[in-house]
């Protein structure tokens, strides 16, 4: 299935658990893995707190400062930054699925990372069932 993601700014990290919870609640798959695909290339997705907001704005800045915006970049569309950071991250995350829940840590939560918005976007989430 598509889920849908508006993001509002150049960058930043929208938690996508709960939509993700609500998908994975709905197949009434009590066991297996949930897939969270990025169908994009200037955007990535992660797993990280989501308790202190504080993590988010630390993981930004600092990943400004590995890859800054400009830096004689060759690609033309002048988004080189955002392709860098979305390949640092990743297009996936799998997360485990038991009773009918994902299995996140106390902290963890599910982040759709937005490097080149804003922009409408979509991941693709998929439920694989185990025995
Ligand atoms: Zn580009």
């Amino acid at each position: 299935m598509i889920l849908k993601i508006d993001t509002s700014k150049r960058e930043e990290f929208k938690d996508i658990t709960n939509e993700i919870d609500e998908i994975v609640k709905n197949s009434g798959i009590d066991k297996g893995i949930v897939n969270v695909f990025v169908q994009h290339t200037t955007a990535g997705i992660t797993i990280n707190e989501n308790a202190d907001p504080d993590v988010v704005r630390d993981m930004l800045s600092t990943f400004d400062k590995i890859v800054p915006f400009e830096d004689n970049y060759k690609h033309y569309e002048g988004n080189s930054h955002a392709h860098i950071k979305a390949s640092m991250l990743g297009s996936s995350v799998s997360i485990p699925i038991e009773e009918g829940k994902m299995i996140l840590g106390t902290w963890q939560g599910i982040y759709f990372c937005e490097f080149d918005g804003p922009r409408n976007r979509k991941v693709v989430v998929s439920i694989i069932e185990s025995k």
